[in-house]
């Protein structure tokens, strides 16, 4: 029979349980000090979250673990989730820390989960910290309305890619997507609507891409969808399920649906291109869907955006 044992752990009223006298012996206490150095050390969630995990396999042996905190969109799995498991949600007096989950074959003696939830009060400010670094980091490179990236977030990404693709010889898309007439919706249904037709479909967009492709905000209704390791014609393909996923967003005011289409723009990768040069291209193909009649996605030839 598998266990599940699911606890709450609020750091304000548990100095009791987890003083170091729950600690058994020397060893916990050892453990315990230098896990709190070496914690110290780091404001990356996955490198503090892997500090702990191999400081406490010497104490406590598991195959794999979670850590879930909704509210910031984190969901980690590290290792195989095994038949037994353990979970405890964080809390403290300000702030709720998420939800960590460990995995094991065997049973979890009671024990072991007294060491391991001793050791957990070690993790908790550590967490905590990462948590509010991780926050203003992610803050800092996304649009506040949509969530999508940034520029600043779009200009680091596309060159890091573009470096990596180049590198291993992989095939990469951006598509340049642009709202078709929407300064009309704006002025037939009002601003909030289409701030409300700008969130919607970027959340549409985010579920009808792979998590390895990113969202990001060009300039007011313009948004560039960067898919990586895709070539010609899995890009077109998916440029044009986007296509249509706008066509029917369906937002609905006052019990009118809200018209909705975009006109993309394709380019791939070339060995030779920088940032500036696939976007140029992706937006030079926009144009040309849009000169076209927009709702539609052309691709950009290089010999056309040369002569354009
Ligand atoms: P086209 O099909 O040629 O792209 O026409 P368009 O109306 O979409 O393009 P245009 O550049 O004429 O107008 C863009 C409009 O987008 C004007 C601007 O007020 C609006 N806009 C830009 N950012 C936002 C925003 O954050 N919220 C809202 N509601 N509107 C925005
Ligand atoms: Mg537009
Ligand atoms: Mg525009």
């Amino acid at each position: 029979m598998p266990t599940q044992i699911g606890t709450t752990v609020d750091f304000n009223e548990t100095k009791v349980i987890f003083s170091s006298t729950d600690l058994a012996g020397q060893q916990e206490s050892d453990l315990r000090w230098r896990l709190i150095q070496a914690l110290q050390t780091t404001l990356e969630m996955e490198t503090l979250f892997n500090i702990f995990f191999e400081q406490v396999q010497s104490q406590v042996s598991f195959d794999g673990f979670s850590y879930r905190l909704d509210l910031l969109d984190i969901d980690l799995h590290v290792g195989k989730q095994s038949l037994h498991s353990c979970s405890y949600r964080l809390i403290t007096q300000q702030d709720y820390l998420g939800e960590l989950t460990f995995y094991r074959s065997k049973r979890f003696p009671e024990r072991e989960l007294i060491v391991l939830e001793g050791l957990l009060n070690v993790i908790v400010f550590p967490l905590r910290n990462a948590i509010r670094y991780r926050d203003a980091v992610t803050a800092a490179l996304a649009d506040p309305l949509t969530g999508a990236g940034n520029r600043i977030a779009l200009n680091n990404t596309l060159q890091r890619e573009i470096e990596l693709a180049k590198r291993y010889a992989q095939s990469m898309a951006v598509l340049m997507v642009d709202l078709d007439k929407f300064k009309d919706i704006n002025d037939t249904f009002g601003h909030s609507c289409g701030d409300q037709v700008l969130k919607k479909m970027v959340k549409k967009i985010k579920e009808e891409i792979r998590g390895s492709d990113v969202i990001f905000r060009y300039g007011g209704e313009e948004f560039v969808v960067l898919l990586t390791n895709t070539d010609l014609n899995t890009a077109t393909y998916i440029a044009e399920r986007l296509r249509i996923c706008v066509a029917n967003l369906g937002l609905q005011q006052n019990g009118e649906t809200v018209p909705t289409s975009v006109s993309i723009g394709l380019s791939i990768l070339h060995p030779e291109d920088s940032v500036n040069r696939l976007l140029e291209r992706a937006d030079f193909a926009m144009y040309s869907a849009k000169n076209d009649g927009r709702n539609q996605v052309k691709v950009c030839t290089e010999t056309a955006a040369a002569d354009g």
